[in-house]
């Protein structure tokens, strides 16, 4: 079976995790904990939270910016539910936005619905049909892409809109040309998330981070993480916190695996172009290209297929391959579609749904061999090439 993507531990995890067990350090304090997070901010030049989850990165977030109740928060629609969910945990509402041909959240769409579908007092951008407020923009940097940050931002700062980036996908991706030139995916926002679940660049079994350009925001994040404890001895709480630390076996195999993370990323690009150059020309579809003005960490390659050309369905495909011994999956269904936020608004989704109905995901562990692909791509076209 060629997996999907499955996690790479070829570096110092085992002796790390033995190190911090041995230690008698298992839980929310630790060395690894502290280590881990000087390797995030070093990585990202920003400061870093170390967290249970991507998730619960996103919620802290949210919840820091005071997002709440009654509130507005503008969201792509094809994307993972985890990236919606939080808004709903802080009581406030999504409302889906489609994206573009990077798969990230479109800025133009988001510009014509703040235009047409709201008004702005010189304060507050208010949605005039329910007469909320629309207080944020989560963007998510799909598959390792970067959303079109410069854009994002104008939008932001001419409607007083926070930003948060999910860059659970993302981490190593950078932009090399324009106005953040050098900046990595997540520390453009106000802040940004990141996940070391099982399936993302590095794990740490489950775990996240949040990402702050500001050390004093950082450091409220820190103190929300470790249920706002306000004194160490004598329980004192100001604040209603969160249970949301990482543990330190937990940081001990990140710590691992951030040494890992550049060989991570060029195995990632070296198996990227071999994809592209096996599949050039081929007519049932095409892999689906990253921004050039970035240096992603491709993290998920994507092949778009030609309904017209292919003579199977997306799930048949899935099928066949699978018991052709590949695994793959298709991109997410619509999350304004699914059942608790149908209601929600979703403005004007096309090309959401156009990509949403193409694409599936292609093998791409970091020990993906040549042969490998080779094989994908021979069994790709043993039954969909006519
Ligand atoms: C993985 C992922 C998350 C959630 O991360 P967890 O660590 O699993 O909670 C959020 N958003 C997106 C886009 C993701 O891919």
């Amino acid at each position: 079976m060629i997996p999907l993507s499955i996690p790479n531990f070829e570096g110092n995890e085992v002796k790390y995790v033995s190190d911090a067990v041995s230690q008698g350090w298992v839980s929310t304090g630790g060395a690894y904990v502290s280590r881990m997070e000087e390797l995030l901010s070093e990585y990202t030049s920003s400061y870093a939270v170390a967290c249970q989850s991507g998730t619960s990165a996103l919620h802290m977030a949210l919840y820091d910016l005071g997002i709440s109740h009654g509130y507005m928060v503008l969201v792509p629609t094809l994307t993972f539910i985890a990236a919606v969910n939080p808004v709903t945990y802080v009581g406030a509402e999504p409302v889906f936005m489609d994206c573009d041909d990077s798969l990230c959240i479109d800025p133009e769409k988001i510009d014509e619905f703040c235009i047409t579908e709201c008004k702005y007092d010189g304060q507050n951008l208010i949605h005039t049909k329910s007469g909320k407020k629309v207080k944020a923009i989560i963007v998510v940097h799909v598959f390792g892409n970067i959303a079109d940050m410069e854009k994002i931002m104008d939008i932001a700062d001419r409607y007083n809109l926070y930003v948060i980036e999910d860059a659970t996908e993302a981490l190593g991706s950078r932009i090399e040309f324009g106005r953040y030139k050098g900046r990595m995916a997540g520390t453009i926002g106000n802040f940004g998330a990141l996940s070391f679940n099982g399936n993302k660049i590095i794990t740490t079994g489950g775990g996240g981070a949040v990402l702050s350009t500001d050390k004093d925001k950082a450091l409220h994040i820190k103190y929300l993480s470790t249920q706002a404890k306000d004194d160490p001895h004598f329980y004192i709480h100001n604040e209603i916190g969160f249970n949301y630390r990482m543990t330190n076996v937990q940081a001990a195999i990140g710590c691992a695996q951030m040494e890992e993370l550049e060989e991570f990323i060029s195995r990632k690009n070296k198996n990227y172009q071999i994809y592209l150059e096996l599949l050039e020309g081929d007519v049932f579809g095409y892999i689906l290209q990253f921004r050039d003005n970035i240096r992603s960490n491709k993290w998920f390659y994507s092949l778009v297929i030609d309904k017209e050309k292919c003579p199977l369905d997306i799930k048949e495909l899935i099928c066949v391959l699978s018991k052709a011994g590949i695994e793959t999956r298709p991109i997410w269904g619509l999350i304004g579609e699914q059942k608790p936020y149908i209601e929600c608004v979703s403005y004007k989704i096309e090309k959401a749904k156009y990509y949403s109905e193409r694409i599936i995901n292609l093998p791409c562990s970091t020990n993906l061999t040549k042969g490998q692909i080779e094989e994908v791509v021979n069994t790709l076209r043993k039954y969909i090439e006519k």
